[in-house]
């Protein structure tokens, strides 16, 4: 997926020409906005923290939310995209890295969202795997250790939740900097900004 905050409209319509389908955007109002102005078959992914209160204006358009981190959040996607009788496609967003700064669920909190979600009644959402983002850090063995960790994780989660859904499969993890090692840790889907435009402004 190319990363394409922060980038303006010209920049994803060049890697569109190359071909490119799929942009990841991190803030509600800026997806919006490059939705409205750019061609209708791409395939927007939403990547940053989503509040609640703007789930709303992407619901019917977004074709992934990457960062879905508490079960009050699935619940306003459900309301918002029963209205329009539409599923949405989600990831849990983990937390492994060291950095308090970064968002998503501990190991132990995915999993209570998960009975959560299993016991409730969201047939307007559906979890199709699991985000993280690795430690901001030049160790790389750490870094792939927690993309291992992830990768592990994810097998535990499918074989007690997902077992019989071949639409749970999408490991998203791994950025400019480290998505080589996410790819051996089995990564499906790879975040790249910077790779891809150069800095964001
Ligand atoms: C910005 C961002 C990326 C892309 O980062 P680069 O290092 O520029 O590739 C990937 N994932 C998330 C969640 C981001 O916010």
């Amino acid at each position: 997926m190319a990363v394409s905050k922060f980038h303006p409209v010209e920049a994803i319509r060049e890697a569109y020409s190359a071909g490119q389908r799929i942009f990841g955007e991190s803030y509600v109002g800026e997806l919006v906005a490059k939705y409205e102005a750019l061609p209708k078959d791409i395939e927007w992914h939403f990547i940053g923290h989503l509040q609640r209160n703007k789930v709303r204006s992407i619901v019917p358009f977004v074709s992934l939310i990457h960062s879905v981190d508490s079960l009050r959040l699935v619940d306003e996607i459900e309301k918002q995209a029963a209205k329009i009788d539409r599923v949405v496609d989600v990831l849990i967003e983990l937390h492994i890295a060291q950095e308090s700064s970064k968002t998503g669920l501990s190991l132990d909190e995915c999993t209570s969202l998960l009975e959560e979600y299993r016991k409730g009644s969201f047939p307007h959402v559906r979890v199709c795997g699991l985000m993280m983002m690795g430690s901001n850090v030049d160790d790389e063995e750490q870094i792939e250790g927690e993309f291992r960790c992830a990768a592990e994780y994810f097998d535990y989660v499918k074989g007690r939740f997902f077992a019989d859904e071949e639409s749970f499969c999408e490991r998203s993890w791994g950025m400019s900097d480290d998505y080589h090692l996410a790819l051996r840790q089995r990564s499906t889907l790879i975040r790249l900004g910077t790779r891809l435009f150069g800095a964001r402004q």
